[in-house]
């Protein structure tokens, strides 16, 4: 509600501290400019530099990016006869293509990270657009477009690249056919869970003497490679003076690059002044359930409640008998805002604070949006709603997010939240402890590569600089910058 409840009270920071450019028109993308009226006035302030950097983007963008001669002088040559390729020019522009694959907190991720080496390398990054993007975010950057073009010369082979692809980069590096004299047109990054340190390790210095110098890169991803980025020298230096506060990295990136569209603005808005606006207090709850037979399982709740209890993020129940009859205190309204595939871990915990009243005296109401069942990837308005979910997650004060999950990870990094992070059961149990709180509000690299750019085989990864270090979700291992 803009106008009349407490939303339009709150200072407001428009353009994020610059963040954004007032370039665009308000109505074609309400969320741009509103978001700040749904959240607290930010902490992070980005830097200077980041500011300056990304209005140099835009500006690259606009002059490499589709319709311009730039672009037509780069796919000219594409997909056809690359074999002599060698002499021909792809012009001035260099490109990175970013496919849309797994399910959207991956996406959301990938796009992030792609995104920045965008920057630190001078690329210009376009977005497949045959699944649902358009669907979900609004274009970025100002005056141009972050769509691929349909007629992409290589769009027909794109869904064919894999590891065994002639051009992919780790299977040209095992098969040594790496020679720096001849430069192709176009390679393929495969950085997905099952990729070989040689994919994964593309951005070190050696590595990147040739990559840089091809015009354009597709890349497929489901990992959240930021964290390996501070591995190659050259772009350490480059990321300090971008990002001075280490672990701000995705949320002033996901701020920049993810608005989402009218059509899920509505929903985000909609349940906002619904049901969490007039709280006191929200707490959000995203449960993810990765086990092979997923669903409701009693050792899940029970785990939610010992760690909301436990960490007093809910008020306990009154025993049987003690029920407060003190009203010194004037209640609180706890609004629960719970994300899921399921709808029984909200149920039950709807009717735990009904049933009983809280020691407290306090009302805890809880709500959750959707109940979709099974993922449903690249249905349009299934992926608007997780959207929507992930997005009011990052609204609430304080969350509860599950282990290993890319959605609790969007939803608590773009929040600037530090989450509370429920383990991943094993053989069934409630995990003891149920959860813990992160020291960082980063996602997670969750199969990084196993060492760095000039260290050894066997060193670990997480001991190459200060702060680079295995999740707290993963016990030992994922990095994550701190
Ligand atoms: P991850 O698998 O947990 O890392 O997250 P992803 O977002 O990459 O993939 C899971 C997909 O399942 C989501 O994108 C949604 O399509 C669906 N999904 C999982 N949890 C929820 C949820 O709480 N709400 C909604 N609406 N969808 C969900």
């Amino acid at each position: 509600i803009i106008n009349g409840s407490n939303v339009s009270e709150k200072p407001r920071d428009r353009l994020l501290g610059g963040l954004l450019t007032a370039d665009f028109d308000e109505a074609s993308c309400l969320s741009r400019y509103q978001s700040s009226l749904y959240r607290k006035l930010s902490p992070y302030r980005p830097s200077e530099y980041l500011v300056s950097k990304l209005r140099s983007y835009e500006m690259l963008h606009k002059r490499c990016g589709p319709g311009t001669k730039a672009y037509k002088e780069a796919t000219k040559n594409l997909g056809h006869d690359e074999d002599n390729y060698a002499n021909k020019s792809a012009g001035e522009c260099r490109y990175i293509v970013w496919v849309a694959v797994y399910g959207l907190g991956n996406r959301i991720l990938t796009l992030a990270s792609v995104f920045l080496y965008a920057l630190l390398t001078e690329r210009v990054v376009l977005v497949d657009q045959r699944k649902d993007i358009s669907d979900l975010f609004c274009e970025p950057f100002p005056a141009t477009s972050w769509l691929l073009p349909l007629d992409f010369p290589l769009m027909g082979q794109i869904d064919s690249y894999n590891k065994e692809y002639s051009r992919c980069y780790g299977t040209m590096l095992k098969n040594q056919i790496i020679n720096s004299t001849s430069i192709p047109p176009h390679l393929y990054l495969h950085i997905l869970h099952d990729s070989r340190d040689g994919d994964k390790m593309f951005f070190c210095a050696k590595d990147q003497s040739l990559i840089d110098k091809v015009p354009w890169l597709i890349v497929k991803a489901n990992v959240y490679f930021v964290p390996s980025l501070w591995f190659n020298p050259n772009f350490q230096t480059e990321l300090v003076k971008l990002f001075p506060q280490k672990d701000t990295v995705f949320y002033h990136l996901a701020r920049y690059l993810f608005h989402p569209t009218n059509q899920v603005w509505g929903m985000v808005t909609r349940s906002y002044d619904a049901y969490l606006s007039r709280a006191d207090e929200t707490l959000g709850i995203q449960v993810r359930v990765f086990s092979r037979r997923a669903g409701y399982f009693k050792h899940v709740m029970d785990q939610i409640v010992a760690c909301t209890q436990r960490e007093k993020l809910l008020p306990e129940l009154a025993s049987p008998g003690s029920e407060p009859t003190n009203t010194t205190n004037i209640p609180k309204l706890k609004a629960v805002l719970v994300t899921s595939l399921y709808p029984e871990y909200s149920d039950n915990l709807k009717s735990m604070y009904w049933e009983r009243p809280t020691s407290t005296g306090d009302i805890v109401e809880v709500y959750q949006p959707s109940r979709e069942r099974f993922q449903q990837t690249d249905k349009k308005i299934h992926d608007q709603k997780a959207l929507a979910e992930m997005y009011l997650l990052s609204l609430t004060d304080k969350i509860v997010t599950s282990a290993r999950s890319t959605f609790g990870y969007v939803a608590h990094s773009l929040g600037g939240l530090k989450p509370w992070l429920l383990y991943q059961p094993a053989r069934g149990k409630t995990p003891d402890p149920p959860c813990a709180r992160a020291t960082s509000m980063e996602p997670c690299f969750l199969t990084p590569p196993t060492h760095g750019c000039q260290a050894k085989k066997r060193t670990d990864s997480a001991k190459i600089v200060p702060f680079v270090r295995h999740c707290e979700d993963l016990r030992h291992d994922g990095l994550k910058l701190f």
